[in-house]
């Protein structure tokens, strides 16, 4: 836990009657995904493998309310790091790698509105989630042209935080990646036109899927009940052989004469995509 933590006078009245000073050590169980299991069917990934998880940073200088998203987010499976004020804020998301930004606008150092432009200009397409107290600065945000950029009115809750996270995520990962490349299989995920090899391979929307799941992991042993959540939802009957069914349709689909699908079954775990056996 973060002590040393950088008081401002400027902190509002206003902020200090939101909910996180409220119930400064509330203990929140893991309850949104209880609730919305199936609203989240991308938290397979950052729960099952942390090194894949999401890394958000945090850029918000009230303790309360960097303790409380800090620990709902790492709950649900992502990466935080915390800047606790604009001056640090703008240099960690400018010389790091973060998958998106959660940032306050009322901040020691430099203003949040300043490290938003910052942000904009240098890295357009990293997310940010603006946090605003309410009626202060939302007109100049939502005038802002910025397609990575949304924003929340204290106070939030965490369920609300986590949907916007989750939306922004889905966008910036259809918008980054357009191509996956791997042991000579070409994916277009815009297109969605699939290539082995030099030659089209026509797939069904399911085989789709999970070739995409299965090349965003490549390398990785997955297992049955991973690839089921990932590709066919929480839903499915966790009994089915539906993944070695369609692991054989991809198979079949994808092997050429002189070489075959590389698509490799490891042992009473699962299946792994990748070069060589
Ligand atoms: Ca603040």
């Amino acid at each position: 836990m973060m002590r040393k933590v950088i008081e401002t006078s400027g902190t509002s009245s206003r902020c200090r009657k939101n909910v996180f000073e409220k119930r400064p050590h509330v203990h929140f169980p893991n309850t949104f995904q209880e609730n919305y299991p199936h609203a989240m069917p991308d938290l397979a990934e950052p729960v099952s493998d942390p090194a894949l998880a999401p890394s958000i940073l945090l850029v918000e200088d009230e303790p309360g309310i960097v303790d409380f998203l800090k620990r709902g987010l790492q709950a649900e499976g992502f990466l935080v790091e915390a800047a606790l004020d604009g001056v640090e804020g703008e240099r960690r998301a400018l010389c790091e790698s973060f998958d998106m930004v959660v940032l306050d606008l009322m901040l020691p150092g430099t203003p949040g509105m300043e490290v938003l432009s910052k942000l904009r200009d240098v890295k357009p397409d990293l997310p940010v989630i603006v946090l605003t107290a309410r009626g202060e600065i939302e007109d100049r945000v939502a005038g802002l042209d910025a397609g990575a950029v949304d924003y929340l009115v204290k106070p939030f809750s965490l369920a609300e935080l986590l949907a916007r996270v989750r939306a922004q995520l889905r966008v910036a990962a259809q918008t980054s990646t357009t191509t996956l490349e791997c042991a000579g299989i070409e994916v277009n995920l815009l297109t969605r036109k699939v290539r082995r090899a030099g030659t089209s391979v026509a797939l069904s929307t399911t085989e789709f899927e999970l070739l995409v799941y299965l090349m965003r992991h490549r390398g990785q042993v997955l297992s049955r009940e991973q690839i089921l959540s990932a590709v066919w939802g929480y839903q499915h009957d966790p009994a089915t052989n539906v993944v070695d069914v369609y692991v054989g349709y991809l198979r079949r689909k994808l092997s050429r004469s002189d070489t075959p699908a590389p698509i490799f079954t490891v042992r009473r775990v699962g299946y792994r995509l990748g070069d060589g056996a």
